[in-house]
């Protein structure tokens, strides 16, 4: 793991509650961290993981006033809050979506006003122009594909908009700011149902459920033909750390470069689960765009380091910890039947 950049620091991670945020917050801590302040608007006790010696906040981070609190003293900012989720939620919740741009501004002035000395943005691969991801077989996407701009509408306008917020007011107001465009994460403590979850979780959860309750089929969104690459939650938390340490502050892809249709994830996960299921396509269902992957030469050069971990190892792993989650009994199986 990567070492933090001044371990005695007061670091703030803003969407800790959240799947990927929790695993930062771990992250960090393993890399040396040794002041964390935890937010997040959900009750503490729903946050998906929370290990010892940090400080928790629970904060509404969209008023100025809360982003002012929360920094105070900070000499590095995360932000990974934002109102988001799977293609199911995110097609259907544009405006919401795009109201993160208050946490995402206020966070950004509450920074340079106290003099946070590097801050974090997690933007996505929704920023790349639609229509460089028309073909299954797409090309990667690097960074510069972003341009001219036609990004996810709602979702991906917004990560557009912070990117360049982050830009100037590095240029003009002389903050430090770093980037990162996550493709796909994936990995267990998430969310795997409830309509936010994202395609590996669900698929996960679809295969749990049908070895549970002995069901034939599982429903696949679109064709099961487009085409995605997805990265391991661990990969995700050393790449972050790895690029906030860095000297590069341009947006930069953080994101496996494996391109995999969804029927090929499912084929996975059954290998895994050892079943094979009847496959209903729900050709209703949002898709997204129909081929995404990530151009890694940029990562590779600047950060001498890419993704590491296997899909068939990351998804063992995540399927491992939903099949528990349902196998526990804490949801009721009768639901999916
Ligand atoms: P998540 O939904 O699990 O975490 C986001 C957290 O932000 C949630 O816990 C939520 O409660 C919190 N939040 C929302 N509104 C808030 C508010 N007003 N004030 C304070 N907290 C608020 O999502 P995640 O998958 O962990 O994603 C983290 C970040 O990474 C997000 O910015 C997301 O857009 C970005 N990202 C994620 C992926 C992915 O595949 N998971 C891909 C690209 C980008």
């Amino acid at each position: 793991m990567t070492e933090v950049l001044d371990p005695g620091g007061l670091v703030v991670v803003a969407g800790a509650g959240g799947f990927i945020g929790g695993h930062l917050v771990a992250g960090l801590q393993a890399a040396g961290a040794r002041r964390i302040r935890a937010v997040d608007s959900k009750p503490i006790g729903q946050w998906h993981q929370r290990p010892p010696e940090v400080e928790y906040v629970q904060a509404d981070l969209r008023p100025a006033d809360a982003c002012y609190r929360v920094t105070e003293g900070a000499s590095y900012v995360f932000n990974l809050a934002a109102d988001m989720g799977g293609m199911g939620f995110i097609e259907t919740h544009k405006a919401d979506c795009m109201l993160s741009v208050l946490i995402s501004t206020h966070l950004l002035l509450a920074a340079r006003d106290q003099g946070v000395k590097r801050f974090f943005y997690s933007s996505s691969a929704c920023v790349y122009n639609a229509s460089k991801q028309t073909d299954a077989a797409v090309k990667p996407l690097r960074e510069e594909d972003a341009y001219p701009a036609m990004p996810e509408d709602g979702y991906g306008w917004e990560k557009l908009f912070t990117e360049r917020m982050c830009q100037h007011f590095t240029d003009e107001f002389g903050l430090q700011t770093r980037v990162a465009r996550y493709h796909n994460v994936y990995g267990p403590l998430g969310t795997w149902d409830g309509g936010r979850e994202k395609a590996p979780a669900a698929i996960c959860r679809k295969v749990a459920q049908a070895k549970l309750g002995g069901l034939k089929e599982i429903e696949i969104w679109g064709d099961g033909e487009q085409t995605r690459s997805f990265m391991f939650v661990d990969d995700c938390v050393e790449g972050t750390l790895r690029i906030m340490s860095s000297d590069f502050a341009d947006p930069i892809n953080l994101g496996s470069d494996r391109l995999v249709s969804i029927n090929q994830l499912v084929d996975i996960v059954e290998e895994i689960a050892g079943t094979k299921l009847k496959r209903v396509h729900n050709l209703a269902a949002p898709k997204g765009v129909r081929g995404r992957n990530s151009d890694n030469t940029l990562i590779a050069k600047r950060l001498d380091w890419e993704p590491q971990v296997t899909l068939e190892e990351g998804l063992q792993k995540t399927y491992s910890w939903i099949y528990d989650q349902l196998a526990s009994g804490s949801h009721d199986l009768s639901a999916y039947r």
